[in-house]
C-alpha cells in the first residue's frame, strides 16, 4: 500500500541535500523522503575527497570565499558564496558530532589541499567521505517516525495550480508530486512543500563520474513547472577519471594530485608545467583542458596519473579504497601510473534559486546540486558542492519554518493514463539515450565551437520530437522519464553555451577565446523555450 495522503514536506532525491533537508524539517513536520533508487546510488555517496570548511588556524572564511570567487572567473554571486561558505565551519563540526568517521591526526580533525585552494581546508574521511556523509545523514532519517523513506520510487513532475488549471494571478503555487512506484503506478503525493533535491546531469555525456540517477530529473521538472535555469552551459570535467574501453565512473580523487601525483603523457613527460605555473594544481577546468589537448595532440586515448611520488605507505593509509578498486581491476598504483581520461562529474548551473532553494513558484524549492545559486560562478571550487549541499538544506527548512501558511490544499486528480497504448518495442528509447550522450560528448565537451553547438542543437531538435511523439503513448517506465528529462537538460546546457559569446571558467569555445568584461549570468526561462 502507498502513502496517497498529505505530508507536510515531499523531498525528492536523498542524496546529501535531500537527507539533511529531512533531518532538519522532521522537527516541523511529517516528510516523505522520496528516491527513485538506493540511498547509495547518488553523487553525494561516490564522493571521494572531502567537504571544505576554514577550520585551520591559518585559514579564515574570508580566504575561503576569496578561492571561491577566483576559481568562479568573476561569476561567482559573492552574498550567495558568504551565506554558503560562513557556514562550513560548524556543519563540519556539527557532522563529526553526529559521528562522521573524519581524519583526524594527534586528535584533531586531519584537513587535506586540494586545486585552487589557498589552504588545507578539506575534512575528509580517508578516500570515501561521500559514503561516510551519506551514512551519518541516513542514519537518524532511518529511526525519525516522521520522515517515511520511499525508495525506489521516482518523481514524474511536480503539481502546480497552473498545471491544473486554477492559476489566475500571481505566482504560481505547488502542491506535491505525481511519483511513480516500484510496482509501475503513479500516486499522488501531496505536500505543503516540495523540494527538489535530485543531483546533477552527468548521465548526459558519455564519460561521467556520476551514478546512473544522474539524469537531470529535479531540473527538467522545475522547468517544466515554470522555473527559470541559470549557467548551464558550465559543465566540470574532473580530469582524472579511469580509462576503461569498455566504461568506468571511477575517479581518481584530486587529492592525489595534492599529496604529489603528478600527469604524464604515455612516455612518461611531465606536461602540466608547460600549461600552468600550478602544474598539477592548477584548477580542475585547467588541468582538464590540458589533458584532452595532448590526448588530442597525440592521438592517446588517455594520460598517465603516476602516483608513485606520494609513497606506498602513504598511498596505502590514505587512499585504501582506490587502491582497493584499482587493484581488482589488475592496476597497482604503488608500482604503475594509471591510465585516466576527463569525464563529466559536476554541473555548476542548475535551477535559479537563493541559497534557501526558493524558486518563483511557491511551495517550491530546489537545493543541492540540482540548484544554481551563484555560488560556484563559472567553474567550482572542489570540495565546496558537499558543502553548498547542506548549507542550503538548513537554510530551506529554515525558510520554511518562517514561511506564511499557505492556503487549504485542494484535492488533487488521480494521474491520467488515458491514450497509453500496450508496449510495441522500446527500441527508440535506448537509441535516443545513446544518441544524446553521444551528441553531448563530441559537439558539446571541453572544448566547443559555434558550429558544433549548431549541430548538437539541430539534431537534440530531432531527437526531443521523436520523443515527444512517443512519450504519452508508452507505458510510462524509468527509462522513459529519464529520457524526456535527459534530453531537455541536454538541449538547456546547448541553449546556455550558444549564448555565451565568451571564454570563461569551464566554458571554452574556439570562436570566442577571449574573456569579456563584464561577466553575466545565461538566465533561460521557460516561456523563451
Ligand atoms: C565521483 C564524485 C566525487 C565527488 N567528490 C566530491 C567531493 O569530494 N567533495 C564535494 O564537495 N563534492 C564532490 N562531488 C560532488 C558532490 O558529491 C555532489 O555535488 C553532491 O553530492 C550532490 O548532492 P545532492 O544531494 O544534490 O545530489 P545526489 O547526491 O546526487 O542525490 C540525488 C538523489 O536524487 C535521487 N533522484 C534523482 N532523480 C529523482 C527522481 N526523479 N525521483 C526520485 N529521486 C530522484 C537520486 O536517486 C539520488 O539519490 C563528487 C561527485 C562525484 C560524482
Amino acid at each position: 500500500m502507498h502513502p496517497t495522503d498529505a505530508f507536510d514536506f515531499l523531498i525528492i532525491g536523498g542524496g546529501a541535500a535531500g537527507l539533511f533537508a529531512a533531518n532538519h524539517l522532521a522537527r516541523l513536520g511529517r516528510v516523505a523522503l522520496v528516491n527513485k533508487g538506493e540511498f547509495s546510488e547518488s553523487n553525494t555517496w561516490y564522493a571521494q575527497g572531502g567537504i571544505a570548511g576554514a577550520l585551520a588556524s591559518d585559514d579564515s572564511i574570508e580566504a575561503h570565499i576569496e578561492d571561491t570567487l577566483r576559481a568562479g572567473a568573476g561569476l561567482c554571486h559573492a552574498d550567495a558564496a558568504r551565506a554558503i561558505i560562513s557556514r562550513g565551519g560548524r556543519i563540519i563540526r556539527e557532522l563529526r558530532d553526529m559521528g562522521a568517521p573524519f581524519d583526524t591526526e594527534n586528535g584533531e580533525l586531519h584537513l587535506t589541499r586540494e586545486a585552487a585552494h589557498s589552504r588545507r581546508r578539506i575534512a575528509h574521511a580517508k578516500d570515501a567521505t561521500g559514503r561516510a556523509l551519506g551514512e551519518t545523514l541516513l542514519a537518524p532519517v532511518t529511526q525519525n517516525p516522521n520522515i517515511t523513506c520511499l525508495n525506489r520510487h521516482m518523481a514524474v513532475d511536480v503539481i502546480t495550480a497552473r498545471r491544473l488549471g486554477r492559476y489566475s494571478q500571481g505566482p504560481d503555487r505547488c502542491f506535491g508530486a505525481y511519483v511513480l512506484t516500484p510496482e509501475g503506478e503513479v500516486v499522488t503525493l501531496a505536500a505543503r512543500h516540495t523540494i527538489l533535491a535530485t543531483g546533477g546531469a552527468g548521465k548526459v555525456y558519455l564519460y561521467t563520474s556520476n551514478p546512473h540517477v544522474a539524469t537531470g530529473d529535479g531540473i527538467a521538472m522545475a522547468w517544466r513547472a515554470g522555473c527559470p535555469v541559470m549557467n548551464m552551459e558550465f559543465i566540470q570535467f574532473h580530469p582524472t577519471c579511469l580509462f576503461d574501453p569498455a566504461g568506468s565512473t571511477q575517479l581518481l580523487t584530486e587529492a592525489l594530485r595534492g599529496e604529489g601525483a603528478v600527469l604524464t603523457d604515455p612516455s612518461g613527460r611531465r606536461f602540466m608545467p608547460d600549461y600552468d605555473e600550478r602544474a598539477e594544481l592548477a584548477p580542475r577546468d585547467v588541468v582538464a583542458r590540458a589533458i584532452d589537448h595532448e590526448m588530442k595532440k597525440q592521438g592517446c586515448d588517455y594520460m598517465l596519473l603516476d602516483a608513485r611520488p606520494i609513497g606506498r605507505e602513504r598511498l596505502e593509509r590514505q587512499f585504501p579504497n582506490i587502491l582497493e578498486r584499482l587493484l581488482a581491476r589488475g592496476i597497482d598504483m604503488r608500482r604503475e601510473p594509471v591510465p585516466v581520461v576527463p569525464a563529466a562529474h559536476y554541473l555548476c548551473g542548475g535551477v535559479q534559486t537563493d541559497v534557501a532553494g526558493r524558486t518563483p513558484v511557491r511551495g517550491l524549492y530546489v537545493i543541492g546540486e540540482a540548484a544554481c545559486t551563484g555560488l560556484h560562478g563559472a567553474n567550482r571550487l572542489a570540495s565546496n558542492s558537499l558543502l553548498e549541499c547542506l548549507a542550503m538544506a538548513e537554510l530551506c527548512a529554515e525558510a520554511i519554518r518562517e514561511a506564511p501558511e499557505g492556503e487549504a490544499m485542494p484535492a488533487l486528480p488521480e494521474w491520467d493514463a488515458s491514450g497509453v497504448r500496450p508496449e510495441e518495442e522500446r527500441v527508440q528509447i535506448k537509441q535516443n539515450w545513446d544518441e544524446i550522450r553521444a551528441t553531448m560528448s563530441n559537439y558539446v565537451g571541453i572544448v566547443r565551437s559555434d558550429e558544433r553547438l549548431r549541430r548538437a542543437r539541430r539534431r537534440l531538435a530531432i531527437i526531443r520530437e521523436e520523443i515527444a511523439s512517443y512519450y504519452w503513448q508508452y507505458p510510462i517506465g524509468r527509462d522513459l522519464i529519464e529520457l524526456r528529462n535527459l534530453s531537455l537538460v541536454a538541449e538547456l546546457i546547448v541553449r546556455s553555451a550558444q549564448s555565451r559569446l565568451e571564454s570563461r571558467g569551464l566554458h571554452y569555445s574556439t570562436d570566442h577565446p577571449g574573456m569579456l568584461p563584464e561577466a553575466r549570468d545565461t538566465v533561460l526561462a521557460p516561456s523563451a523555450l
